[in-house]
């Protein structure tokens, strides 16, 4: 057992949540994280059970200069809280109010989709969920939050309300347009660069059934699907969003090393009007198709993604409009003899309210992006994740022609870490502001376990 540090003696001593320390029982489960890539070793963990507690904790922190990091479920993209720091983990916090007549959510700071779902499905209301249940909300949030309702809705940073923020001074401010407008705006895409999220009050949309699921074209006509996926994209009203996502199948599972095409469609709406939207889509004689009518109580668990803990590289970037030029690139970039290994290569259809400026502005920026690139693969150790990096590297620049250079804060991955690459997730102007507020509020850095605004 290690020797009890100074940090955590004055944790225990005023803090009702559990504090683990390395060596301890329970250290390693809260340490665990779903990207097993992130390797978190902090010398304290809180098991946060109140936002008083997160106060108090991060409080201490500051006391003593240690950098605090945060943790919800480990989805994020495998930035690891070194020996050194405190790691707040936010999982308990995870209560979900709904006011059916106001159509809000109030939500805690570690609350999964799945809870917000269950809470909300009963009153015909969704949230704006991304692609997966159990992903937390907060960490979405905070990147801007790429929902399957966004074209219709926008970002799921674009539908918060209020925000209840501890500050790296130890204080619980409640941030909305009106009380701290600054850091409101600086924390609806600044990821965690101002603090703890202990909770967030989100709008719901009015939405009672979705018809959606998934349609696959095999390695033989993945190139054309492409083309005609994107010629489609161009035709759908803003109830539609949607995603083609390339899935390498190497050999033996296609002779010909070729990815087969699956696209992940969302249309808010009936099924008749769903029909109609995805006519143009099924006219190129999908492999199999999965689309249908849903209830809304099933939107957290329309999209496969993974459900088992894994190491996970990520890479991403932003298309403009992408011509038939820029489909030829992707579909050489991702073809036979192209090394990665079996993974995801995603082109998310954006516009619509994606492109459109908030009613309360956010840091989140780019919004003129016709599409989003995002890709990950599971690495088998840390060589293999290296390499997948080095890559992803050689993939993004062989699409540079293509790209336009920004990203969105919540697909920044591993590799993003350098300040130019975490400045390109925002408008120039939006930058220096966040550096700004980010020397104001957080003079010494102490959330700095993060895409980190310097
Ligand atoms: C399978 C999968 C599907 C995804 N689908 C989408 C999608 O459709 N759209 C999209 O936009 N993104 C998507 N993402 C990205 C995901 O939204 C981000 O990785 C998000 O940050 C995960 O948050 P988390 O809390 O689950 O993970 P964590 O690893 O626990 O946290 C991720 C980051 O958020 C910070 N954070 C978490 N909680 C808080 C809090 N309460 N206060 C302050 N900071 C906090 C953490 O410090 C960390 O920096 C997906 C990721 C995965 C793995």
């Amino acid at each position: 057992m290690e020797p009890t540090s100074n940090l955590v003696t004055r944790l225990r001593d005023i803090l009702e949540s559990p504090v683990t320390a390395p060596g301890e029982p329970g250290y390693d489960h809260d340490r665990a994280s779903f990207n097993t890539l992130t390797d978190h070793r902090p010398q304290a963990i809180v098991r946060a059970g109140s936002a008083e507690d997160v106060a108090r904790a991060v409080g201490v922190a500051g006391d003593l200069r240690i950098p605090v990091a945060v943790q919800a479920t480990g989805h994020g993209m495998g930035l690891s809280a070194p020996g050194d720091s405190l790691l707040v983990d936010v999982r308990r916090l995870d209560e979900v109010e709904v006011d059916p007549d106001g159509r809000t959510a109030r939500v805690g700071g570690g609350a999964t989709w799945d809870r917000v779902v269950a809470a909300t499905a009963p009153r015909q209301l969704a949230p704006p969920i991304g692609s997966t249940g159990d992903v937390g909300v907060a960490g979405y949030i905070t990147g801007g939050g790429v929902s399957f309702l966004g074209r219709q809705y926008g970002y799921a940073a674009d539908n918060v309300r209020e925000i209840e923020l501890i500050t790296p001074d130890g204080r619980r401010r409640r941030l909305t347009a009106h009380e701290e407008p600054e850091l409101f705006w600086a924390v609806r895409g600044g990821k965690s660069n101002f603090g703890v999220v202990t909770s967030l009050v989100l709008d719901l949309m009015p939405v009672s059934e979705v018809y959606a699921g998934t349609l696959t074209f095999g390695g033989g006509s993945a190139a054309r699907a492409f083309h005609g996926f994107l010629a489609w994209t161009r035709t759908v009203s803003d109830a539609t969003t949607s995603v083609a996502v390339f899935r390498r199948l190497p050999p033996p599972m296609d002779p010909h090393d070729r990815c087969e095409l699956v696209v992940n469609v969302v249309h808010v709406g009936s099924a008749s009007s769903g029909r109609r939207e995805l006519a143009g889509l099924r006219a190129l004689s999908p492999d199999d198709d999965t689309v249908t009518a849903h209830p809304v109580a099933r939107i957290n668990a329309l999209i496969p993604g993974p459900t088992r803990p894994g190491a996970f590289v990520s890479a991403s970037g932003l298309f403009g409009e992408l011509d038939a030029g820029g489909a030829d690139r992707i579909l050489r970039a991702v073809g036979p003899g192209v090394v990665l290994s079996p993974g995801l290569i995603e082109v998310r259809h954006l516009g619509g309210h994606f492109s459109k400026a908030p009613a309360t502005p956010n840091a989140i920026a780019n919004r003129d992006a016709g599409f989003a690139l995002y890709i990950t693969n599971p690495a088998a150790s840390a060589a293999h994740a290296d390499a997948i990096a080095a890559e992803h590297r050689t993939l993004l620049t062989t699409l540079a022609p293509d790209l336009t250079g920004g990203r969105i804060p919540t697909f920044l991955g591993t590799s993003d870490v350098a300040p130019d690459a975490v400045a390109s997730a925002y408008a120039p102007e939006g930058w220096v502001r966040l550096r700004e507020l980010k020397r104001r509020w957080d003079p010494h850095n102490l959330f700095r376990v993060n895409h980190n605004i310097r």
